[in-house]
């Protein structure tokens, strides 16, 4: 059986690793399809205090790894099937290990990207349709891509996207974007992104050869739709809590958000924990979530300490 288990590699399970391993506490982290979660699929990461040239999000989740490691956190790869948090200790089915037990539990699942749900999308992907700006870029050299979006992530990710391709043009579905002013800025100064504003989309349009011919939108002001046509189409509209494997076992929000105690990182059962982008979908921040993975393992810690007086038996 494990002292403490941590489910999620990103900035808040890797920070929960470093102090959890620093305290002794031998945590064992499962990392999932995407270690290092989504600070992976970005570039530049100018925000993250104490890089004042920025650093590449790879880099930055790498030497936390790293540091995680040098104090004895272990690392396994595996996808957690099912969860059975209903006596203690709890029980992980997880495909790569069978079940494993553990006193306490952090859950830094984090989140993935949202999808349009529109006819050929899923068909599409990573064939011409796709969610990773950073992984699929430089197949684009010289080419035309749109983006789907008016957030931060659509604006970085247009800037990015521009280093390759021709042309992008950011699909949005109002007139007014979501993203911070300066990202707004930073995208409207850049000759080669066009604006596709007041338009939804509706199809991701084939070639009869294969890969992607547009994407057709509705013109919201004029209820018309047209193609734009481009040959790759990133889509860039938010995440969804990674959530799904706790089959309601923990209370949430009414989007798969886990509900924690204010100001703490305690879920609804006692000796679970949550941190980073499962359970905060205001601030969503790396560093954000790095705080709240410390959050979890100096409540992880206390909880472990004074587990002496849990009743093990008792079903909860
Ligand atoms: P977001 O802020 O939630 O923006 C999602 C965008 O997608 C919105 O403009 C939304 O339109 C649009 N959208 C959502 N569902 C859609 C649908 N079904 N069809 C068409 N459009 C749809 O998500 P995000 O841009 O990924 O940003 C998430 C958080 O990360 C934010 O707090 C952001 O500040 C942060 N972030 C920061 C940086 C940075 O500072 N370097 C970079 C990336 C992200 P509406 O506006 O109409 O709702």
């Amino acid at each position: 059986m494990h002292k403490v288990i941590i489910l999620g590699t990103g900035p808040a399970g890797l920070t929960a690793a470093i102090y959890l391993a620093r305290a002794n506490m031998a945590p064992v982290v499962i990392e999932g399809p995407e270690p290092g979660g989504q600070l992976t699929t970005t570039t530049d990461v100018e925000n993250f205090p104490g890089f004042p040239d920025g650093i590449m999000g790879p880099e930055l989740m790498d030497n936390m790894r790293k540091q995680a490691e040098r104090f004895g956190a272990e690392f396994k790869r595996g996808w957690v099937t099912e969860v059975d948090l209903s006596k203690r200790p709890f029980t992980l089915s997880v495909d790569s290990l069978g079940e494993v037990k553990t006193e306490a539990l952090v859950i830094s699942t984090g989140a993935s990207a949202k999808l349009l749900g529109i006819p050929g999308e899923k068909e599409n992907m990573g064939q011409g349709v796709s969610t990773c700006a950073t992984c699929d870029g430089f197949f684009y050299r010289g080419k035309k891509i749109a983006i789907v979006g008016g957030g931060d992530s659509a604006m970085e990710e247009a800037t990015f996207l521009t280093k390759f391709a021709s042309e992008v043009t950011v699909v949005h579905r109002r007139e007014e974007l979501r993203a911070s002013k300066i990202m707004q800025d930073r995208a409207r100064e850049n000759d080669k992104i066009k604006w596709a504003l007041n338009r939804s989309p509706v199809e991701v349009v084939k070639k009869e050869e294969g890969g992607v011919k547009g994407l057709k939108v509705k013109n919201s002001q004029t209820d018309e739709e047209e193609l734009i046509e481009v040959d790759g189409i990133f889509v860039a509209i938010g995440h969804h809590p990674n959530t799904k494997f706790l089959d309601g076992q923990l209370n949430t929000d009414e989007l798969g958000y886990i509900d924690v105690e204010p100001g703490t990182t305690k879920t609804s059962i006692e000796g679970v924990f949550a941190c980073g982008d499962v359970q905060d979908h205001t601030y969503r921040q790396a560093i954000t979530a790095a705080g709240t993975g410390c959050m979890a393992a100096m409540d992880t810690e206390k909880f472990l300490e004074g587990s002496a007086t849990i009743d093990w038996s008792q079903n909860l």
